[in-house]
C-alpha cells in the first residue's frame, strides 16, 4: 500500500477505505477500551488519530508507542466522533519503525521554550512551531520565483565566493586555501592574505547585487535568490551571520518605478501566505501573536507610506518618545527609529527615500543636491528595514569619481564600471532579506528561529 500524508488524508476523500500512513507520535492517552494516539507526518499541523482497540493491541503491544516514536500505521480511515477532528484511522496494525526513549527524548508533551528549541535544532522541526515556520518559509520560496516568473523576469545565480565587497562595509568572510600553519608572509612578516585564493584576495559574498547588474545590463529583469554571509558580530534579534537574499536588478527603472515593484512584491509575497498557509498562519495567530493576521491583512490592502530622508528625520526629532540614539541630519536610522515611524508615527509600512550619501554605498545614483542618493528603505512593523534598494550609479564619471573618493580599491571593480563604459542604461534594483521576510509572515519575535540552521556568534556547532 502506498503511503498517504496526513494534510491529504484530512480532507476525508478516502473514507471507508483502508489507508497506510507514516509519521512520528504527539500524544497516546487512552482508557480501558481504547487508545488514542496522534500522529504527524509534517505535511500538515495538524495530527490525525489513530484508534487502537485493547480487543487488538494490548498494552504491551503498545508500550513502545511514545512521544517521538516513527510509526507506520494501516486502518480505516473513518468518521470520527472526536471534537475538532473529522475523520481518524481505526487501526489495523502498528509498526514502530524507530523508538523514542520517554527517559531521554526531550521533546515531551510539555511546550518548550523558543530558547531551550534553538539549542537541539536538529529536533526542533519536529515541533508544531517550526513544523509550522518552515513549511510556511518553503512556500515563500516557491512564491518568490513564482511572482518574477510569471513578470518575465530571469533568476540568475550569482557567485558566492568573491573577489568584491559590494557594501564596502567590510564584514567579509575570508575564503583561504592558504596553508595556515605555514602561511606565505609578506616583507613585513606579516601573513599575507592576498594569496588567499590561489593567489588572489577573496571572501564569502555579501550580496549578489553587483554581478546582478551584470546580468540586468544584458537580459534586462532579474533575480537573484541565494545565501549571503556577512561576518558581523552582531547579536540582535535581526542579524544572521549566514541569511538569504532576493535581489530583482532591473534595467529601465527608475527609483519610483523601484518602489512600485518594492510594494507590489511584499504585498504579493503576503497574499500569497494568507491563501496558502492559512493552518499554519492560524497555529501561529492563535499560539504567539493574536494581532499576526490582521497585520497582515492590514499590509496588503493599504498603501505603503512614501518620504524622504529628510522628512523622516524632521518627525523623530520632535517626537516625544525619547531614543537610545538622538537623530541628526546624517545619522544612519537605527531600528528604533524605523519602528517608530512605522508603528507610532504612520501606523504602517514606510519607504524612505533620498538618504545621506555618505551612509550608503558607492554603487547609489547621486542626486542634483549633492547630498543625498536614490536610496530607499521598506519599513515594516516589528521589523524595521525589510529591503534596502536604490536606483544606481549609470554615469561613468560620477561613479568612478564616487569610488575613488570612498577609498574602494578601484580594480577590484574594472568590470562593475566596465557596465557604465559600454551602453549604460538607467537600472534600479532591491535587496529583501528572506529572513525578515519570514519573520513579518510568520511574527516571529528572533530571526533565529525562521531559518533551519541559524549561523550567529557562538551557534550551535553543526
Ligand atoms: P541593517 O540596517 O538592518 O543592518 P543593512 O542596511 O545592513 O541592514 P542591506 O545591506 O541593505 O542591510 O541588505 C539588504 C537587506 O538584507 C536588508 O534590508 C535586510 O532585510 C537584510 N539583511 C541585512 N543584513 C542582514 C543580516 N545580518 N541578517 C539577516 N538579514 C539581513
Ligand atoms: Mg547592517
Ligand atoms: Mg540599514
Ligand atoms: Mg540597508
Amino acid at each position: 500500500m502506498k503511503r498517504t500524508k496526513v494534510a491529504e488524508l484530512l480532507q476525508g476523500n478516502a473514507l471507508g477505505q483502508d489507508v497506510l500512513i507514516k509519521g512520528w507520535v504527539r500524544t497516546k492517552r487512552g482508557n480501558k477500551f481504547v487508545n488514542f494516539i496522534a500522529v504527524n507526518d509534517g505535511s500538515t499541523i495538524h495530527t490525525v488519530q489513530v484508534v487502537a482497540d485493547v480487543q487488538q493491541f494490548n498494552e504491551e503491544s503498545l508500550k513502545d508507542i511514545t512521544t517521538g516514536a516513527c510509526v507506520a500505521v494501516t486502518g480505516m480511515l473513518v468518521e470520527s466522533q472526536g471534537k475538532g477532528q473529522s475523520v481518524e484511522i481505526q487501526a489495523k496494525t502498528i509498526e514502530v519503525l524507530g523508538l523514542a526513549d520517554v527517559e531521554t527524548y526531550p521533546l515531551q508533551k510539555k511546550g518548550h521554550s523558543l530558547e531551550f528549541l534553538r539549542e537541539i535544532a536538529h529536533l526542533r522541526p519536529r515541533t508544531n512551531t517550526f513544523g509550522a515556520v518552515f513549511r510556511i518559509r518553503h512556500a515563500m520560496s516557491y512564491a518568490v520565483h513564482k511572482y518574477f516568473n510569471d513578470k518575465g523576469f530571469y533568476y540568475v545565480q550569482t557567485p558566492i565566493i568573491t573577489g568584491s565587497d559590494a557594501e564596502g562595509a567590510g564584514q567579509m568572510f575570508r575564503v583561504t586555501t592558504l596553508d595556515v600553519a605555514n602561511p606565505p608572509k609578506t616583507e613585513t612578516g606579516a601573513v599575507d592574505f592576498s594569496q588567499d585564493f590561489f593567489g588572489k584576495t577573496t571572501n564569502l559574498t555579501v550580496s549578489g547585487q553587483l554581478e546582478g547588474e551584470v546580468a540586468a545590463m544584458a537580459l534586462g529583469e532579474i533575480y537573484t535568490f541565494g545565501p549571503t554571509f556577512r561576518a558581523e558580530n552582531s547579536n540582535t534579534t535581526r542579524h544572521l551571520a549566514e541569511f538569504w537574499m532576493i535581489e530583482p536588478e532591473m534595467a529601465f527603472y527608475d527609483l519610483n518605478d523601484n518602489m512600485d515593484l518594492a510594494e507590489e512584491f511584499l504585498k504579493y509575497l503576503v497574499m500569497y501566505a494568507l491563501n496558502n498557509c492559512k493552518d499554519d498562519l492560524q497555529f501561529l495567530n492563535d499560539m504567539y501573536d493574536k494581532e499576526l493576521l490582521t497585520r497582515l491583512n492590514f499590509v496588503v490592502t493599504n498603501s505603503f507610506e512614501r518620504l524622504e530622508y529628510t522628512q523622516a528625520v524632521e518627525i523623530l526629532k520632535s517626537a516625544k518618545q525619547k531614543f537610545e540614539f538622538p537623530v541628526e541630519w546624517g545619522t544612519d536610522l537605527q531600528s528604533e527609529h524605523e519602528r517608530y515611524l512605522v508603528e507610532k508615527h504612520f501606523k504602517k509600512p514606510v519607504i524612505l527615500t533620498n538618504y545621506p550619501k555618505h551612509i550608503k554605498a558607492f554603487y547609489m545614483k547621486q542626486n542634483e543636491d549633492g547630498k543625498t542618493v536614490r536610496a530607499m528603505d521598506v519599513l515594516f512593523p516589528g521589523i524595521g528595514e525589510i529591503i534596502g534598494g536604490s536606483q544606481r550609479e549609470e554615469n561613468y564619471e560620477k561613479l568612478a569619481a564616487r569610488i575613488k573618493e570612498m577609498g574602494i580599491h578601484e580594480e577590484e571593480l574594472w568590470w562593475y564600471l566596465e557596465l557604465r563604459k559600454f551602453g549604460t542604461a538607467p537600472h534600479a534594483g532591491f535587496g529583501l532579506g528572506f529572513e525578515r521576510l519570514i519573520l513579518f509572515i510568520t511574527g516571529m519575535g528572533n530571526i533565529r528561529d525562521v531559518i533551519p540552521f541559524p549561523r550567529f556568534p557562538k551557534s550551535a556547532e553543526f
